[in-house]
């Protein structure tokens, strides 16, 4: 079989996963409302549906995307066990899989052979269709997943994938439907209908969040942020942030982002199940968006008609000199931080005058985002006047 193939001479198709994604959503659409309209379903038949269907998606995006592809925080083991039932539960692949896949998805983002679903192949391919026939791209590679493989919990599901993942899809069901006299009511809703919702949800993520949306942070792959997509999927529809920062635990890092993962996350540290977190630095965040603005201003110019162009270009220039004088101080203050951390531990020091230094650097390094953030501001009003003159 050729390694590159063209719309001609496609791979093999998988049939296991193509079946199996053809009859789950062949039931849903079909049997699940026969079954409602004849028989009808009980609300705690619903309440399983909604609950089992939130552990599966929270399993993927807090277990197997930011614990396990991204190292962005450390769980406890009882978490990773947890994430590993339900994950299972999500038929997507053992977290070693899936993880080692998706690390060669950020590394070669958008790149039509080595990004395994690569938005360059179209909406289709990047939502299932690189999942239901052999390519090369998809195919297992554990070599930047060495670090998984020394994970007890990552190895036991691995090795007993099939048997953890049709256990956790058929008990819990039952259980559901069996607890409400309905067995058959219990496996339809919250087995089946909830496997299709739960894998065209998490989909949405590969396909929908590098199509749909804005681009804040970079340009320089598809990837966008999405309110509307992190509704469904949990907060990971802040696509266009972890694509530039992929180890922050965040996806949507304002408090008025929609991103249940992060909660779950902040909210498992507070009783010491998870710690670690990381988080991007807000200075680094508002770098990206100054620089993302910076590119715009600049692209519109080249198009602006009806404006004193050399007046735009002095502003920009002098705009520039500000973030560049901004980076270079932000870097001398994280130098002097650092030794400042550095000599505390061999000397101790009078601790109000450690206390002074550090709240000193605090507001030096607060008034610095300030700087970037307000320079964003002025930046974006331009590229609204430039688009203006475009027009
Ligand atoms: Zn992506
Ligand atoms: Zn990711």
């Amino acid at each position: 079989m050729p390694d590159n193939p063209t719309p001609n001479n496609k791979p093999p198709i998988l049939w296991a996963q193509t079946l199996m994604f053809v009859i789950t959503l062949a039931i849903a659409l079909i049997a699940v409302p026969w079954y409602g309209f004849t028989t009808g379903y009980h609300w705690s038949q619903w309440l399983g549906f909604v609950f089992i269907l939130g552990a599966n998606g929270i399993s993927i995006t807090a277990g197997y995307h930011r614990l396990w592809a991204h190292n962005a925080y450390k769980a406890h083991p009882v978490l990773r066990m947890f994430y590993a039932l339900f994950g299972a539960a999500a038929f997507q692949n053992s977290i070693l899989i899936w993880a080692s896949g998706h690390r060669r998805h950020h590394r070669h983002v958008d790149h039509i052979d080595h990004d395994p679903y690569s938005a360059k192949k179209g909406l289709w391919f990047s939502h299932i269709g690189w999942m239901i026939r052999d390519y090369p791209a998809g195919r297992d590679d554990f070599s930047n997943a060495r670090d998984l493989q020394r994970d007890k919990i990552v190895m036991w599901q691995h090795n007993h994938y099939m048997a953890i993942a049709l256990a956790m899809n058929f008990i819990p069901a039952m259980l559901v439907g069996w607890a409400c006299g309905d067995v058959w009511g219990g496996i339809l809703l919250a087995g089946v209908l909830r496997l299709v919702v739960s894998h065209h949800t998490t989909f949405f993520i590969n396909s929908l969040a590098h199509f749909w949306g804005r681009q804040p942070y970079t340009d320089e792959n598809s990837a966008r942020d999405n309110d509307i997509l992190a509704l469904f999927t949990y907060g990971e529809g802040y696509h266009n942030y972890h694509h530039i920062f992929q180890n922050d635990y965040r996806n949507g890092i304002r408090w008025w982002h929609f991103d249940p993962t992060k909660w779950l996350i902040k909210l498992c540290s507070w009783v010491g199940l998870a710690w670690d977190l990381k988080k991007i630095p807000d200075f680094k965040i508002q770098r990206a968006i100054v620089a993302m603005q910076f590119k715009r201003a600049e692209e519109k110019l080249k198009h602006a008609k009806s404006i004193d162009v050399s007046a735009v270009s002095e502003f920009l220039e002098h705009e520039y000199q500000q973030f560049a004088a901004s980076l270079q101080e932000w870097k001398l203050l994280s130098q002097q931080a650092y030794s400042d951390k550095c000599q505390q531990l061999v000397e101790s020091k009078e601790l109000l005058q450690q206390k002074w230094a550090e709240v000193s650097l605090k507001s030096r390094f607060k008034e610095l985002e300030y700087t970037l953030k307000m320079q964003a501001q002025r930046l974006r009003v331009l590229t609204l006047e430039l688009q203006a003159a475009t027009a």
